[in-house]
């Protein structure tokens, strides 16, 4: 039953019912923070591709009105290296300015993304800024960024699945994994 795990796979780190735990108790902690605004005022952000599925989870769990924007960045380059640089490449439809926004990310690596965006969206005159990620690598950490909802802090390894991809693979595995060293370290 179920999907075979790949050859790449190095080990399971998160299964399905451990993110489905986490994502529903960060949903009843966000809809506690937010408990009475109303539906044209709250705004997630996913930050695409990676964050699809958290955010599908993440907005289903939650019990406060909503609307769901997409925002889409350059990527590594099928590399597993960060450059610091990113680039913006399709923007919210949205208007973001008096609105309570939530970025949701999928995964926070040096940070150099959450910084790029939350100074972006900062510029914008929402009502509140706040962020929310599934993972964090503390230990990749480059630059200080505001995090107010965090699903699991993580060791520094390549992971993939729950929509999180290597060259645009592995995204829909249920489960979040890291692969092997050999597959990301060329
Ligand atoms: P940062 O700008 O914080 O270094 O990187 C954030 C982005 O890098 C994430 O949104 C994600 O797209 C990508 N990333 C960082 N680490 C990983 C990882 O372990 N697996 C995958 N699939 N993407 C990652």
């Amino acid at each position: 039953m179920g999907v075979p795990v790949p050859d790449s796979v190095d080990y399971i780190l998160l299964d399905e019912a451990t993110i489905r735990n986490r994502v529903q108790e960060m949903a009843d902690q966000i809809s506690a923070d937010y408990h009475g605004i109303r539906n044209e005022d709250f705004l997630l952000v996913g930050v695409l591709k990676g964050s699809f599925i958290f955010l599908a989870d993440l907005a289903r769990c939650l019990t406060v009105p909503h609307r769901v924007d997409f925002i889409a960045l350059s990527s590594y380059a099928d590399k597993a290296e960060a450059t610091g640089s990113v680039r913006l490449i399709m923007d919210t439809r949205a208007d973001v300015a008096g609105r309570h926004v939530l970025i949701v990310e999928d995964i926070l690596d040096t940070g150099y993304t959450l910084r790029y965006l939350y100074r972006l969206f900062g510029a914008r005159e929402p009502a509140s800024l706040r962020t929310a990620a599934l993972l964090s690598k503390p230990d990749r950490h480059k630059v200080e960024v505001p995090l107010d909802y965090l699903g699991f802090s993580i060791p520094d390894a390549w992971v993939v699945g729950y929509g999180l991809d290597y060259a645009d693979r592995f995204r829909t595995l249920p489960y979040i994994a890291a692969l092997k060293p050999r597959v990301y370290q060329k």
